[in-house]
């Protein structure tokens, strides 16, 4: 029989939401303010500014009170026609989310198979897109981190694919898993949309979604789009100027994301790469010290904000997640659709140290053993030793 008491935080390391720091929190529990107010205004227009450098952009950054899967849809349905086609890639569990709306809002969209363990191949978006002369392809849609999978696609790679087949297709990126965690690069890397949301590397609770747009994205929504509304772009662009919002924006959740973008400001977002990146390396060395298989298999690949790691056959990974919740308080991802009891994920972003990865991969090594999964010992000795030097 278990306490119903728990002693101690709770270990959240799936790959999102992630853990809301204490400064976050804080800063999140104040008085809601006057969203037409004077001061609401200059909070906002610090932000609206204060984003741009998290994407990497100098254009503007619209800010939904959504998931990030309105956010999907705010980029969609904002530049394209019913009825045009779309790229999308079969990297995992969200890309097949965002091809199924793509799909249900009329587009025509390509979906070019994957096996789940690598990300968008730059050389067949290469190819696809100078076989398309007549460039009926209106946009390319890539997942930068999967996270599903674990898998990060090389988003530079693919722009440099689009640049030599001379195609002007747009280029929408889900950096739901990667912003604010990943190198990333919205102006550099010529994407025209980049989507996000506030609840994984950004360390806040659920509740925002994100639009960066380009100058083309811009023009391609004053000519066209969906029908649409609630996502319209330029309703939000004009009040957005001044620091308002069309509708009631989410007061609290933007005390948070102000203080969020303070951290990450504090830290350099340089460091916060750095530090996403060697947590990432130090996971899989322990992945690999237990005997167990890393699903990603290009370490060109290899994502700094979660690894999946696979189960021997005849091992399910939901079972062993469940005696780790239960022994020691911490909650793994599971593995999604295809994936499911195949592998678990563990979450290593966000508000996240040198200890907090070893805990956790303490809980790992012990919830192996307690459930029966053949494994190495020496996983967690790997991890620190790496720790440790680097
Ligand atoms: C979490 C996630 C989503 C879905 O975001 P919601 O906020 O749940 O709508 C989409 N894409 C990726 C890559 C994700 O990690």
């Amino acid at each position: 029989m278990l306490n119903t008491y728990q002693a101690g935080r709770h270990f959240l390391q799936i790959p999102g939401p992630t853990n809301v720091p204490d400064r976050i929190l804080h800063a999140m529990a104040k008085p809601t303010m006057d969203h037409r107010g004077p001061e609401f205004g200059r909070m906002a227009r610090d932000i609206l500014e204060g984003l741009k450098p998290v994407f990497k952009c100098a254009g503007p950054v619209i800010v939904y009170p959504s998931s990030g899967t309105g956010a999907w849809e705010a980029a969609l349905s904002n530049t394209l026609q019913p009825g045009d086609k779309v790229l999308m890639f079969e990297t995992g569990h969200f890309a097949t989310l965002w091809h199924e709306m793509a799909t249900r809002l009329g587009l025509d969209a390509q979906f070019v198979s994957g096996d789940w363990r690598h990300g968008v191949a730059p050389e067949v978006v290469e190819k696809t897109l100078t076989e398309d002369r007549a460039h009926t392809i209106k946009a390319v849609c890539c997942v930068h981190n999967e996270t599903s999978t674990g898998v990060t696609s090389r988003i530079g790679e693919v722009r440099k694919a689009m640049d030599r087949a001379k195609h002007p297709a747009l280029l929408f990126v889900d950096t739901i898993s990667s912003l604010a965690s990943l190198d990333y690069r919205h102006d550099e890397w010529g994407v025209d949309v980049t989507v996000g949301c506030s609840q994984k590397g950004l360390m806040l609770p659920p509740g925002l979604g994100f639009n960066a747009l380009s100058e083309k994205a811009i023009r391609a929504a004053e000519k066209g789009g969906f029908p649409r509304s609630y996502w319209r772009w330029e309703a939000m662009l004009a009040p957005n100027k001044t620091g308002y919002f069309p509708y009631t924006p989410a007061t609290n959740l933007l005390y948070g994301l102000r203080e969020a973008i303070a951290m990450l400001m504090e830290e350099g977002m340089e460091n916060v790469f750095a530090r996403h990146a060697r947590h990432g390396e130090a996971t899989r060395r322990a992945v690999r010290a237990w005997g167990l298989e890393i699903q990603c298999l290009d370490e060109r690949e290899y994502s700094g904000v979660l690894t999946a790691v696979r189960l021997p056959d005849g091992h399910n990974a939901d079972a062993f997640r469940k005696v780790v919740l239960e022994h020691f308080n911490m909650s793994l991802g599971n593995g999604l659709s295809k994936l499911q009891g195949k592998v678990f994920r563990i979450g290593h972003l966000g508000d996240f140290n040198d200890l907090s990865l070893c805990g956790t991969l303490a809980g790992v090594e012990m919830g192996l053993g307690l459930a029966g999964v053949p494994h190495n010992k020496g996983g967690i000795q790997a991890a620190m030793e790496y720790l440790q030097k680097e």
